[in-house]
């Protein structure tokens, strides 16, 4: 980058009135910007207290200034960070002081970009730094922070060097004439292959649960008209959500409702009571209903405990749960029992949710793959992978080897489409 570093910045903190307001500036004019603001560029990486003044010489604020010179900074630029009083006069005004001492408002996710261009962070890294920001959940917080921390791309580098390494003695391989080359080289070439291409497959064959984390998981819960769907929701948020009533047939469409179990965030759908109905917009509420039970990570079953019918819902993983305990129904043919009324066997129901969700997001254990781009760029390198295993000629062998090598690029950044940086710096909120 720096052809281009013109001046930037942005509000980094939250809109609306607070204690404190950070602007961030950073580019190559940054300190000229902070010594015409604040009289005097401070010690580096000091906390100093600065009037700011605007073109006109009127103080503006009493304010906390940090100067960040390059290349230690977070986009590797000259930056600055001003501690505002968060007041919108004041912010307004400092704004406008920037602009008029030649800086410009930041895109969505400037500083972030700069800082991978700048060599501060990989593609892997920037990613990171948004899920943190959009992280609602612990979970999310542990998993993007292991993503930050370099975890991930250690893993996709590793098999990256490993490729490195298979290309050149594949290279060796066309060179030299075969006398010239240890015994079982090529044996030995291919069993790499074949353990890197293994590993790699492990890792993709995990259920999606680094994506489902980032996501957010997608909970139906289904069952007859009646059953107890909408007050079960109600409990389980602790708001009214969806609309209870007696008569059956009464939730029309999806209801969706926000809650974190075990750590992960989970999207509730309240589905239409699944009955056949001559009613058309109640037979459209159950068509829906069945598709996004179809899609769902986990369909939560309610059946009327004291009744004992259960409906055929589609979908995969699924937990039931008798309700109306209170009413002194068993429910022994379902998972749990419990009384959305009374709150009977609720922090049961809780808890198995918490379990089941930890299980599908993958809230432990190694690093998980966590966007679909990064699944694409890995499914391109194994297929390169089977098909070196598979080729004739040591000559295409070679080039399938570079394939692999090439998506490993495009994960970290390193190999980077203009569409690709785009697509994941659109993404990012202004000021990061
Ligand atoms: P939905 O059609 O499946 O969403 O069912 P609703 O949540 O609207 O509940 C249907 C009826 O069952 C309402 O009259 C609720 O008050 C009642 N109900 C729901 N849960 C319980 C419960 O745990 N105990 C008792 N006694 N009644 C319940």
């Amino acid at each position: 980058m720096t052809a281009d570093a013109d001046t930037i910045f942005a509000v980094a903190s939250g809109a609306g009135r607070a204690a404190i307001a950070v602007v961030r500036v950073s580019g190559d004019g940054a300190g000229t910007v902070l010594a015409r603001l604040c009289g005097r560029v401070p010690p580096a990486r000091r906390a100093s207290l600065r009037s700011l003044r605007d073109a006109g010489g009127e103080i503006l604020d009493r304010a906390v200034v940090l100067w960040c010179p390059a290349p230690s900074s977070y986009t590797g630029e000259d930056s600055a960070e001003l501690f505002l009083h968060g007041g919108p006069a004041v912010v307004a005004g400092v704004c406008e002081t920037l602009v008029a001492l030649g800086g410009r408002p930041a895109e969505p996710g400037e500083f972030t970009r700069r800082a991978f261009f700048n060599g501060r962070m990989d593609l892997l890294e920037a990613e990171a730094v948004a899920d943190l920001v959009e992280a609602e959940s612990s979970a999310q917080r542990r998993q993007a922070l292991r993503q930050l921390d370099g975890a991930l791309g250690a893993l996709y580098r590793g098999w990256a060097e490993r490729l490195t390494r298979l290309c050149a003695q594949q290279e060796a391989l066309i060179d030299f004439p075969d006398e010239a080359l240890p015994d079982g080289q090529e044996a030995a070439m291919l069993a790499e292959v074949d353990t890197v291409l293994a590993e790699i497959e492990g890792h993709l064959d995990d259920d999606r649960r680094g994506e489902r984390l980032r996501e957010g998981l997608v909970i139906a819960i289904a069952g007859a008209p009646n059953a107890g769907k909408s007050t079960l929701i109600n409990a389980l948020v602790g708001r009214d959500v969806a609309i209870v009533a007696p008569t059956a047939g009464t939730t029309r469409d999806v209801l969706e409702a926000r809650a974190v179990f075990g750590g992960v965030p989970v999207t509730l759908l309240d589905t239409a009571g699944v009955r056949a109905s001559d009613d058309p917009i109640e037979s459209e509420g159950v068509r829906r209903a069945r598709a996004r039970a179809a899609a769902a990570d986990l369909v939560v079953l309610v059946q009327d405990g004291t009744d004992d019918i259960a409906p055929a819902v589609p979908g995969g993983r699924r937990l039931v749960v008798a309700s109306k305990a209170d009413l002194g129904a068993d429910g022994r043919s379902a998972d749990v029992a419990v009384s959305a009324l009374t709150g009977l066997g609720m922090a049961q129901l809780r808890e198995r949710l918490g379990a089941i969700a930890q299980d599908l997001a993958g809230a432990a254990g190694p690093p998980a793959l966590t966007r679909p781009r990064h699944r694409a760029a890995l499914l391109g390198a194994a297929g390169a992978l089977r098909r070196a295993r598979e080729a004739s000629q040591a000559e295409l062998r070679g080039e399938d080897f570079r394939t692999a090598l090439l998506e490993f690029g495009r994960i970290t950044g390193r190999i980077g489409a203009e569409q690709v940086l785009d697509s994941v710096f659109g993404q990012f909120c202004i000021g990061k």
